[in-house]
């Protein structure tokens, strides 16, 4: 059972097959075999040196805010506001887009540290519960 001040751990798969580990949660790319360079989500080239082999590989599980925008209308069943952040995960290169939370969007900062978290995604048809990935403001514990 989690504790008070952790998030709980959503149950089901992945939103989208090969975005992400469970258990442990990591973001998965791929990284070039020739030059290094990594990608998200994961490229069946590489896009950086375009000629290299890639391979899977477990995305760093430190990232920083890059730029962010707080959302201020959405549609009818989504909280507002939420903030909506270019994150980049320096060790590996690679920035993506994703919701930062655990931190009003008044306190959101950029080059702030930022770890990635699963979080429900919605259902699927079949009642399988989704599970996608934002950022966890560093030192937030879950609202
Ligand atoms: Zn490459």
């Amino acid at each position: 059972m989690p504790s008070a001040d952790t998030s709980p751990t959503p149950r089901g798969r992945p939103f989208r097959e090969g975005l992400l580990a469970l258990d442990p949660p990591r973001l998965l790319g791929s990284r070039c075999t020739d030059c290094g360079a990594a990608a998200f989500p994961a490229r069946t080239f590489c896009p950086a040196c375009r000629t290299g082999v890639v391979a899977p590989a477990e995305l760093s599980t430190s990232g920083r805010v890059h730029s962010f925008t707080v959302v201020r209308q959405a549609p009818p069943g989504t909280e507002v506001p939420y903030t909506l952040a270019w994150v980049d995960l320096p060790a590996d290169e690679v920035r993506l887009m994703a919701q930062v939370v655990g931190i009003a969007p008044e306190g959101v900062e950029l080059d702030m540290p930022v770890d990635p978290e699963l979080t429900g995604f919605g259902t699927a048809e079949d009642g399988t519960g989704l599970v996608g990935f934002c950022f966890r403001a560093v030192g937030q514990v879950a609202p």
